[in-house]
């Protein structure tokens, strides 16, 4: 296409900027995408997007650490945050070996990926809902801060972001604590029937379902739902929309009815591109059969004559007029191989710009610009979901390591009244046995060797410990801490000299109270299922360990990564105003998990992505002006 002035700059192809692309080219703009990762990644044909697909799964194969950024190309030129190079900070001393530089007092323990599609590449796929007390925490409970918009104004935009993953689930299953009965509308279904739940979840249901539990002198029932996650199933009969459309006439995006929906090339849209999930249990890093949702699916259905892309295209600087305090560029550094930190330069031009390159990335921009900062909120309130998990081994065989990595979950302590005294948390039961905490099976099978075990007696052992392992979830809403922040500083830059996030980062009493309330939880469903506690926190190696009551705890970071230029109700108390937009930069919208002020207990792509189709509908708004 070549033109100009785009109506629409672009900075990331991840979901939040493939969400923009598709709604905005399908409404007839154009539309210019800068992407920092190689040009291989970002073939959108059917035969090329093939084919590196399933070079990404060679080098998974391949790869001696099965981490989630294993099957991506490393650029040295424009690096991504690892979780290989997270390490236990000593005596305020920064760890500078990787992308970000740690200065602590703990290390931010999540990653995402640099690269075409972006961290949905790795994602797991779990697509909750926020709850609405999420978007009033100050109101309500008097912690943390409020939302300028409520549950009910996203949720038609949460109707998208559904459509557009294709979430697999089932509604009447979605009982969480005290929700409205209007919580997802009358007779509304997900666009595809549940995945089936575990023979692990069913087998642990039996007696945790309804099971009472004491905490801080009061009694809960908790519960076991199915979780609705991205990740093709079999398509619901009922589901009744095929498209998300721009309504110019209205002013508004809205869900189209449709028995059949074409591509803009005019062949029959497939809206959920891949196989089915076949439970081959390696959704994080790759899916083998592109049954799991990612971006590049949606990048696919945008009307690609209307959108460019240029990739190796890494933002660095924002410009912007001095009088009109409008955006009037982006320059970026296009280099030649993915570490010959080579480069030339160039600047992308359109009417309104958008910057969806992940929360600390957006962050480092704007701050490497000295754009939207009048208030001085960007790079602040670092969120992630803080993952405290427990493990043991139970009496009879439960068969982990087989399906998603979770597909129940306990919503009992995602709200109520115990928010005024320590934060919520959702667990997930886990289907992937004890490979997060200790790497099993592998470090059962080399324990096993070294105890002079083989061929059939190994069989057995394993046969018998593995099959009994099971693994849960506490993952604990973080508060937003203005201290928690992304920094940059002029002595830590990259091979092509943009500069490397800095990161300070704490966990306050509100969450270590939670720690403590969920071994609580956690010691009563063991206690209840009979099953034998391993759960073990190494004071002396787990980078994020921390006392609290004189008890050790570990989390885990989640890679929720959110908050880092946060919505607000002023300009003196965030980035972005309720339409995404920044205040002080009229052609300036920020997208993805940064705007989030707070983070409930829901994994956060799926509120990001209805916040995105928001921000569409209002740019759309603003180009019609
Ligand atoms: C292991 C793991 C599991 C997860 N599981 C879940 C889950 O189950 N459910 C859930 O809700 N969330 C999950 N998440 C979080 C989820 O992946 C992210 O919230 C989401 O992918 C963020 O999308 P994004 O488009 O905002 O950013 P990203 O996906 O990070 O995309 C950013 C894009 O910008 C590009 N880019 C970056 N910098 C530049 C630059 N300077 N110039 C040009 N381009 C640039 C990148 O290459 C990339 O294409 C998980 C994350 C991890 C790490
Ligand atoms: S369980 Fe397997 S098939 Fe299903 S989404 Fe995960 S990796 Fe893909």
């Amino acid at each position: 296409m070549k033109v100009d002035n785009y109506d629409v700059v672009i900075v990331g192809s991840g979901i939040a900027g493939a969400v923009i692309a598709k709604t905005l080219t399908q409404a007839g703009k154009t539309v210019l995408m800068l992407e920092a990762g190689l040009q291989a990644g970002i073939a959108l044909d059917a035969e090329g997007s093939y084919k590196t697909y399933q070079k990404y799964i060679e080098t998974f194969y391949n790869a001696p650490a099965k981490v989630p950024n294993s099957p991506y190309p490393d650029l040295k030129d424009a690096p991504s945050i690892d979780v290989l190079d997270i390490e236990k900070l000593q005596n305020g001393i920064p760890s500078t070996d990787g992308y970000l530089v740690q200065k602590g007092p703990l290390p931010f323990a999540s990653d995402c990926m640099r690269g075409p599609g972006g961290t949905t590449m790795h994602w797991l796929g779990t697509t909750l809902r926020m709850l609405p007390n999420d978007f009033k925490m100050k109101t309500v409970y008097n912690q943390n801060v409020d939302w300028p918009l409520t549950y009910d104004d996203l949720k038609p935009f949460y109707e998208m972001a559904e459509l557009e993953i294709g979430v697999a689930g089932n509604v009447s299953e979605q009982k969480y604590p005290d929700i409205p009965a209007d919580f997802f509308g009358k007779d509304y279904v997900f666009p595809m029937e549940k995945i089936p739940q575990s023979y692990l979840d069913k087998e642990i249901g039996k007696k945790t379902e309804k099971l009472k539990v004491s905490l801080n002198r009061r009694e809960y029932e908790l519960t076991c739902i199915s979780t609705p996650q991205g990740r093709n199933s079999v398509p619901n009969e009922a589901y009744k929309y095929g498209s998300i459309v721009w309504n110019a006439s209205k002013k508004k995006l809205q869900l189209e009815t449709q028995d059949q929906t074409y591509n803009p090339d005019g062949s029959l849209w497939d809206p959920y591109t891949g196989q089915r999930c076949e439970g081959n249990a390696s959704c994080v890093p790759i899916c083998p059969v592109q049954a799991k949702y990612n971006a590049l699916k949606t990048l696919r259905r945008a009307k690609q004559e209307n959108l460019d892309i240029i990739t190796q295209a890494v933002a660095y600087k924002i410009n912007t007029d001095d009088h009109t305090n409008e955006v009037t560029g982006i320059e970026y550094k296009l280099y030649k191989t993915d570490r010959s930190s080579e480069y030339t330069t160039g600047i992308a031009k359109g009417k309104i710009y958008v910057l969806a390159a992940s929360a600390i990335e957006n962050a480092k921009i704007l701050l490497a610009s000295n754009v939207a900062n009048r208030s001085d909120q960007v790079g602040r309130n670092l969120m992630d979901h803080l993952v405290m998990l427990t493990w043991g081994l139970t009496k009879d065989k439960i068969y982990p390591y087989r399906g998603p990595g979770s597909t129940t979950n306990i919503p009992t302590f995602r709200d109520g009244e115990f928010r005024k005294e320590h934060a919520a948390w959702i667990s997930p039961l886990d289907n992937w046995g004890w490979s997060w905490p200790v790497f099993s099976p592998g470090s059962d099978v080399g324990k096993a060797v070294s105890s002079g075990l083989f061929g059939k007696k190994l069989r057995e052992k394993m046969n018998e410990d593995v099959t009994r392992q099971f693994l849960l979830h506490f993952e604990v809403e973080q508060s937003p801490d203005p201290g928690n922040r992304v920094t940059i500083d002029p002595q830590y830059l990259d091979a092509i000299g943009n500069y490397r996030p800095v990161i300070t980062y704490n966990v306050g009493d509100y969450m270590l109270k939670a720690f403590e309330a969920s071994k609580i939880v956690s010691d009563q469903i063991f206690a209840a299922n009979g099953i034998k506690d391993f759960t073990y926190y190494n004071p002396k190696t787990d980078p994020d360990y921390v006392v609290y009551k004189e008890q050790g705890y570990t989390f885990r970071g989640a890679g929720h990564i959110v908050g880092t230029h946060r919505m607000g109700f002023t300009e003196d108390d965030s980035v972005v105003d309720k339409n995404q937009r920044s205040w002080n930069h009229q052609n300036l919208y920020l997208v993805g998990c940064g705007n989030m002020p707070t983070l409930g207990t829901s994994n956060p792509t799926l509120t990001m992505t209805a916040l995105t189709f928001q921000a569409a509908e209002n740019i759309l708004k603003q180009l019609q002006k």
